[in-house]
């Protein structure tokens, strides 16, 4: 095969902190209900259950500091802030002793979610991949490698919305922790490198409206700024 019939996109990417070179996203993953408290307000019972995952297009990507515009077919928007995982290798069934060695680097996302359409999948019983998995609905920071920051275990995840606190929990919180996640996902599918993996909410998610700032915070990375518009 020497050509595409119609143009070729850009691979979706994102900036490396101290580095030329980008990382190529290639499939974003991610955790549902991993926080106890999130798992609770959303109505459900945070006893440590499989954990279970849906996905979003490599392409939803916005990069750190970008405006997002309101999407179309909700009224009822949620950010969740979440530390996201780069990885650099992949596999079938990796070991949770081997997880970490997997981890290129780490970053800052927004889990955007249109909750009202999640809402009526569920009743429904439909699948939940428009609401989750749209157009811009992963704004991310630039990926710091893990040579930078060491494995992250612990420390604040927040996030502000127009100065105000909305989200705040602790890495420590999660009900999976990031090297049992992919261990648990590496045995559904075989991951890849360039494989993102969004690792869950805390508490305290409510809509956002046209205008909005939002700052998402992770200890020993950088801030995430989205301006909703
Ligand atoms: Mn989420």
């Amino acid at each position: 095969m020497s050509a595409f019939a119609i143009p070729i996109w850009d691979q979706p990417a994102l900036p490396i902190v101290g580095a030329d070179a980008a990382f190529p996203v290639r499939r974003i993953y991610c955790v549902g209900r991993n926080y106890a408290a999130h798992a609770r307000e959303m109505g459900h019972d945070p006893d440590r259950e499989p954990p279970f995952f849906f996905a979003k297009p490599a392409d939803s990507i916005v990069p750190n500091g970008g405006d997002v515009a309101y999407p179309v077919a909700t009224k009822n928007l949620h950010p969740e802030i979440e530390l996201v995982v780069a990885l650099g290798q992949g596999g079938w069934n990796i070991p949770v002793a081997d997880a970490n060695d997997c981890i290129y680097g780490y970053g800052v996302g927004l889990d955007l979610t249109r909750r009202d359409m999640q809402g009526v999948a569920k009743d429904m019983g439909r699948p939940w991949d428009l609401s989750k998995g749209f157009d811009n609905a992963a704004p991310m920071t630039a990926i710091r490698p893990v040579s930078d920051t060491g494995i992250l275990e612990t420390g604040a995840i927040t996030l502000t919305v127009n100065g105000a606190p909305r989200q705040k929990g602790d890495l420590a919180d999660m009900i999976w922790n990031v090297p049992e996640t992919i261990n648990y996902l590496s045995g559904l599918i075989e991951l890849k490198p360039g494989d993102l993996i969004f690792t869950g909410t805390p508490e305290g998610v409510a809509a956002i409206e046209r205008g909005d700032v939002l700052v998402g915070h992770v200890d020993g990375l950088d801030d995430l700024h989205v301006t909703l518009t």
